[in-house]
C-alpha cells in the first residue's frame, strides 16, 4: 500500500542539461520494487504534484531518487531551485512495471526520460546479479540528451548479460550509435532471439503506442509479452 512522507534533499545531480536527480533521505523506509513510480510535491503546494519514475534501485539503499526533465513548468521551476536540506511531500509505491521473473530474457526500448524506471531495474538486476539477460534500445535526439549514459556504460563493463544499442536522430562522430529512430529492423538487428523476450517500453506516450504497434503489427510478438508506462505530459 502506498504511503506518504516527508523528506530532505540530500543531493541534486545534473544528468545532462535539461534533467536533474534528487536524491532524498529516507529515514524510515518504505519497501519498492525496481520500475516503480512515486508522486512527489512541492513547497507544500497541491498543484505542485507530477508522478515520477523512482530511477534508484532498492538495492541503492542511502536514498531514493527521482530524475525530472525540465521544463517551464512551475514544477519543473521548482525542482531546478531544490537543494540539499530542502523538504519535499511523497507518496510511494504505485506501479506495475517492474521485473517479474528474474529468469525470462527481456528488452527495454526508451525514448529520452523514460529511462528512468529502466534504469532502476537493470541497476537491481546488475546489484543482485539476478542473471538476467538484458538488451536496451534507447533512442535519443543527440548524444547530450543520453541520460544515465556512465551509468549503464559502467552495468555493461559490471554485467555482461547488459548490451545497450543507443540510436540518435543526430548521430556525432566517433560515437557508437545507430542512426535515426527505433524501427522494426533496428529491433531485428540489435535484440537477439527477440521472439523469446518479454518487452519493457517507457517514454512518452507517442513513442509507446508506436513501439507496441511495431512490436505486435510488424514483429508478431504477443501482447502479454509487453509491459509499459506511458510518461503523461510530453
Ligand atoms: C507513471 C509516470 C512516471 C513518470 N516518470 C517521469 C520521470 O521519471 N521523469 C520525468 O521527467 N517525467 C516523468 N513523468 C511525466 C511527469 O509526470 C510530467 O507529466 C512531465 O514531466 C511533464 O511535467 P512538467 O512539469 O515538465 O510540465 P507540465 O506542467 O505537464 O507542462 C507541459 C508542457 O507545458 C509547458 N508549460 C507548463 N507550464 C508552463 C508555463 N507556465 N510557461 C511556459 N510553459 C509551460 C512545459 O514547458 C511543458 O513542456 C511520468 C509520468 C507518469 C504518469
Amino acid at each position: 500500500m502506498a504511503q506518504e512522507l516527508t523528506a530532505r534533499v540530500k543531493e541534486v545531480i545534473q544528468r545532462t542539461y535539461n534533467v536533474k536527480s534528487v536524491r532524498l533521505e529516507i529515514g524510515a523506509r518504505i519497501d519498492f520494487k525496481a520500475g516503480q513510480f512515486l508522486a512527489v510535491t512541492l513547497l507544500g503546494n497541491p498543484a505542485l504534484k507530477k508522478y515520477l519514475s523512482i530511477s534508484s534501485s532498492p538495492t541503492e539503499t542511502c536514498y531514493l531518487e527521482f530524475t525530472k526533465k525540465l521544463t517551464n513548468s512551475d514544477f519543473s521551476k521548482a525542482v531546478a531551485q531544490l537543494k540539499s536540506g530542502d523538504t519535499v511531500k511523497i507518496e510511494y509505491p504505485f506501479g506495475k512495471f517492474t521485473l517479474d521473473d528474474p529468469g525470462a530474457d527481456i528488452a527495454f526500448l526508451s525514448g529520452g526520460i523514460g529511462i528512468t524506471p529502466i534504469r532502476s531495474i537493470a541497476k537491481y538486476v546488475v546489484d543482485k546479479n539476478l542473471g538476467t539477460d538484458m538488451v536496451l534500445v534507447y533512442a535519443n535526439r543527440s548524444v547530450k540528451e543520453i541520460v544515465f549514459k556512465e551509468d549503464f556504460d559502467a552495468m555493461q563493463k559490471a554485467y555482461p548479460k547488459l548490451k545497450v544499442a543507443h540510436v540518435l536522430c543526430e548521430p556525432a562522430v566517433g560515437f557508437k550509435c545507430i542512426p535515426g529512430l527505433i524501427n522494426a529492423r533496428v529491433i531485428r538487428d540489435e535484440v537477439n532471439n527477440y521472439p523469446q523476450r518479454k518487452f519493457y517500453l517507457c517514454g512518452p506516450p507517442q513513442m509507446v503506442e508506436a513501439m507496441k504497434k511495431i512490436l505486435i503489427a510488424e514483429l508478431s510478438l504477443a501482447a502479454e509479452n509487453i509491459v509499459s508506462e506511458n510518461f503523461q505530459g510530453y
